[in-house]
């Protein structure tokens, strides 16, 4: 315990002298596996992991999109694995260097169930129509891959896996949510953008569960015959036995589709009384169409503001506190009991600023983690509320880099203070895909010994054996994505 504390406080210590964390790599390095693949986490794909009797499992896309486990004990400050947990019908073979080539919609989401299981969702972007029609989506823009059901073979033990095939295998974004009776509901999307937001319940440690429930509906729109109404949503235990859904809307065109999003939204589900309400809690019948949604569960309309699926975190008297990524700022958005408080824009003018999963400490009192980019470099850390979100002060930073930039998750799920999410890190000078994975703490990294951080065996060494990326297969797919040109039918 002795040797962790001092290694802790000589970790916060090069934490603000960043060029001395990657000379650490010698003896011990801030992450605990270097083959993360692609983008391996995000907050959509939820919870990244989870803490269990004394133990974090985190789960991440590494190598071929594949889905990889590892397991951090805390009472010895030791690692286990990556191991790998499933096989993702998505990716390619050899791992490939040109982030065009790479899908990245098919990241896992981990739980444990009652029984110390620990089951695993990932590998589809809304499916493939070779699995037969989808009763609740369409087939659009080029949706693959099968959703995948994993569990350990044992509890609490990562070392084998079996494929439990029990899910359809349309869905994407897959997010788990956990009840205090350990219910498990498994929300995602069903298909590709212009799909139904479901959930599926299991009420026996997810051997079984229950026919997809439509939350958000998908549908041509009244307003326009050319658009589609889509959503993106966030799901998330609340107080009690509650569930919070944040989302956005997505105005699926066509032709001229572009990636726009739009709004902010909050309904909570009462998993007790099996009611979605508002959050003034007027009951809302399901599934929710845009017009319900606008009626009754919109925050702010942002118009030609893009809107991004943020978190939600819920206080001590149950209200919620929601972040939504607006424009180019990380919006901090509360609810008081009467009404949502105006929106804050947190860190304004500090930089480039991305994410925003937090901690409520009281209604007032908030942590929120942030990545700030600036010419000097990137720093992700805490910032601080103590007056109800209407101003935020930096707090202590996590991880500084001049080099390298980052990807988190959300908070995982029952988080231990030294294990609160997942990370993943790159430097633009990677001539590969392959990403440091980093599980952080209130302290920042978690450390391990640089001889047991490396999991890439020859990879490095087969990519090199690949042509250099597609500049122009890139930049048609982000023009496609942007709208300024038509897809394919
Ligand atoms: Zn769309």
């Amino acid at each position: 315990m002795l040797r962790f504390t001092f290694l802790r406080l000589a970790l916060l210590g090069l934490l603000v002298a960043p060029a001395a964390v990657l000379r650490a790599a010698s003896a011990e390095v801030p992450y605990f596996s270097d083959n993360g693949y692609g983008n391996p986490v995000s907050s959509l794909q939820h919870p990244a992991g989870e803490h269990h009797a004394g133990v974090t499992y985190v789960a991440y896309q590494g190598p071929h999109e594949d889905a990889y486990v590892a397991a951090y004990v805390h009472a010895t400050a030791s690692w286990i694995g990556p191991v790998l947990a499933g096989v993702s019908p998505m990716g390619k073979s050899p791992d490939q260097i040109d982030p065009a080539e790479l899908d990245n919609h098919g990241k896992p989401a981990l739980i444990v169930d009652r029984q110390g299981y620990i089951h695993v969702v990932f590998g589809a972007h809304g499916g493939d129509p070779r699995y037969g029609p989808n009763p609740l989506g369409e087939f659009f823009m080029g949706t693959k891959g099968k959703m995948t059901h994993v569990v350990s073979e044992r509890p609490r033990d990562i070392s084998r896996w079996r494929v439990l095939d029990n899910l359809p295998p349309f869905g994407t974004y897959s997010q788990w949510v956990k009840l205090s009776n350990g219910d498990l509901y498994l929300f995602y999307r069903h298909g590709g953008h212009r799909s139904d937001w479901v959930y599926q319940k299991s009420v026996d440690d997810g051997r079984t569960f229950s026919a997809p429930v439509s939350v958000l509906r998908h549908k041509p729109s009244s307003a326009d015959p050319l658009v589609h109404d889509a959503w993106y949503a966030w799901f998330e235990r609340g107080q009690g036995d509650t569930i919070t859904a944040s989302y956005v809307y997505h105005p699926c065109a066509h032709p001229r589709h572009s990636s726009h999003r739009q709004n902010a939204y909050h309904m909570r589900f009462d998993a007790v009384a099996g009611r979605w309400t508002n959050v003034q809690g007027k009951p809302l019948t399901l599934p929710v169409t845009k017009e319900l949604a606008d009626a009754h569960a919109l925050i702010e309309a942002t118009g030609s503001l893009s809107s991004s699926h943020g978190t939600c975190r819920v206080d001590a008297l149950g209200h919620p506190h929601v972040v939504f990524p607006v424009a180019r700022e990380v919006r901090y958005y509360r609810w008081d009991g009467h009404q949502w408080l105006p929106p804050v824009a947190v860190g304004a003018g500090a930089g480039r600023v991305n994410d925003g999963d937090f901690i409520i400490e009281t209604p007032e009192k908030v942590r929120m983690l942030l990545q700030v980019t600036t010419e000097a470099g990137t720093e992700l850390g805490w910032w601080n509320t103590s007056d109800g979100g209407r101003t935020w002060a930096r707090g202590t930073p996590l991880l500084v880099s001049t080099e390298r930039t980052f990807r988190l998750s959300a908070l995982l799920a029952n988080a231990h203070p030294d294990a609160l999410l997942l990370a993943s890190s790159r430097s633009a000078t990677d001539a590969h895909l392959y990403r440091r994975m980093h599980l952080l703490g209130e302290s920042g990294p978690l450390a391990r010994p640089a001889a047991e951080a490396g999991h890439l065996g020859d990879r490095l060494e087969q990519v090199k054996l690949l042509p250099p990326p597609k500049l122009e297969k890139a930049e048609a797919k982000r023009k496609k994505k942007a709208g300024l040109l038509d897809e394919e039918p």
